[in-house]
């Protein structure tokens, strides 16, 4: 009695229910900048595979990749990971043609503010441009990589080159490897070796931003010899190639993210560390316009920049697929359902963060 009083005592000091952890022991967080819901949801735009406005070269071969009339055929075309195994096992959140809505929380509608909302559960009006210096908010990251459990378990790995700045790399004691920088330095190993030549030969088509599949092999590469529990991945081609009005680069990139997802998940699935205790969470920075010239941008003005999508895959959450109507998740969620996946409450260091998304990661829907 004097046991079950204390505990008693505890749940009603912290004011939240003690978190009970799942099966996840290791997370996941894959982000792929920019990347509409109407090309998740809805598949490529027909009005965009064009000369104009999609910037489409050759669009007899994007329809035939990319167009099927029926609208389930036409996405589960561009994203067949997507809609063959997280739409059956995992939960997608953002369609807004079945009621859905997941939205930011930033009224800035671009990659930094977005990142720190993601990473820290908080929109900071501060932080108003992708050159603001290294993060002074703590991510959820960092948070982590402080605990014992986590040290040398947590790691960022990007194309884009900023993310030394969001996560603040210099104090927050976990790997972030970004950019055209070498990915490992001091390699002795074939493989290493080769990864690293491949950055350092490759003409940078964008100074700032490497291209997704080197980054992607440096994903792999990281995970089998250093095999991190908490990890971000973020590929960039998906925004860079809509900047550019390349509507079938966009397809392409998608697509390819789509594979990059699947190999993640596969080959994680086949090592006993990983196997059916790891949470992949999938969504985007921000969205973009909609129409002929607003599908490439995106920032203040841009209405519907705002709403994003979010997908999660793994033991813990519950198989509804593509989630219809229900409350509007926001991206200020995703820092402390990393942490709740985990166990751990990180709303209780961090009161402005957004609240776990229960529903979809097992426990009491919130
Ligand atoms: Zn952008």
């Amino acid at each position: 009695m004097r046991f079950i009083g204390t505990l008693l005592l505890c749940f009603l000091a912290l004011g939240t229910p003690v978190l009970a952890q799942g099966r996840t022991r290791n997370v996941v967080l894959i982000v792929t900048d920019g990347l509409r819901w109407q090309e998740v949801f809805r598949g490529a735009e027909r009005a965009l595979i064009s000369a104009k406005p999609g910037g489409v070269r050759d669009t007899t071969l994007m329809l035939r990749r990319y167009w099927r009339d029926d609208i389930a055929a036409r996405r589960q075309a561009l994203l067949p990971f997507f809609w063959s195994t997280i739409a059956t096992r995992g939960v997608l959140l953002g369609s807004q043609d079945q009621g859905n809505t997941a939205s930011i929380t930033n009224t800035m509608k671009f990659s930094y503010p977005g990142y720190n909302e993601i990473f820290t559960g908080a929109f900071d009006p501060a932080i108003n441009s992708n050159d603001y210096p290294p993060n002074p908010n703590v991510t959820v990251f960092e948070w982590l990589a402080r605990k014992n459990a986590y040290k040398g378990k947590v790691a960022g790995i990007a194309t884009w080159d900023a993310f030394r700045r969001i996560f603040n790399k210099g104090r927050a004691g976990m790997d972030v490897i970004d950019g055209w920088d070498t990915p490992f330095p001091g390699a002795t190993s074939p493989r290493q070796v080769t990864i690293n030549d491949f950055y350092r030969t490759t003409v940078q088509l964008w100074e700032n931003n490497a291209f997704d599949a080197p980054m992607h092999l440096v994903t792999k590469e990281y995970i089998a010899t250093r095999k991190p529990r908490v990890l971000f991945v973020g590929y960039g081609e998906t925004d860079e190639w809509a900047h550019a009005g390349a509507y079938d680069m966009v397809l392409q990139s998608a697509n390819r993210v789509d594979g990059f997802i699947k190999d993640l998940w596969d080959t994680m699935q086949s090592m006993p560390e990983y196997k059916d205790n790891t949470t992949f969470i999938i969504t985007t920075d921000h969205g973009r316009g909609d129409g002929a010239e607003e599908w490439k941008n995106h920032g203040e003005k841009v209405v519907g920049a705002e709403h994003i999508w979010m997908a999660i895959l793994g033991p813990d959450t519950p198989a509804l697929g593509e989630v219809k109507e229900g409350d509007r998740s926001t991206q200020s969620q995703i820092a402390a359902t990393i942490a709740a996946l985990l166990g751990e409450d990180y709303n209780r260091d961090a009161p402005k963060a957004g609240a776990p998304l229960r529903g979809f990661i097992g426990g009491k829907a919130r």
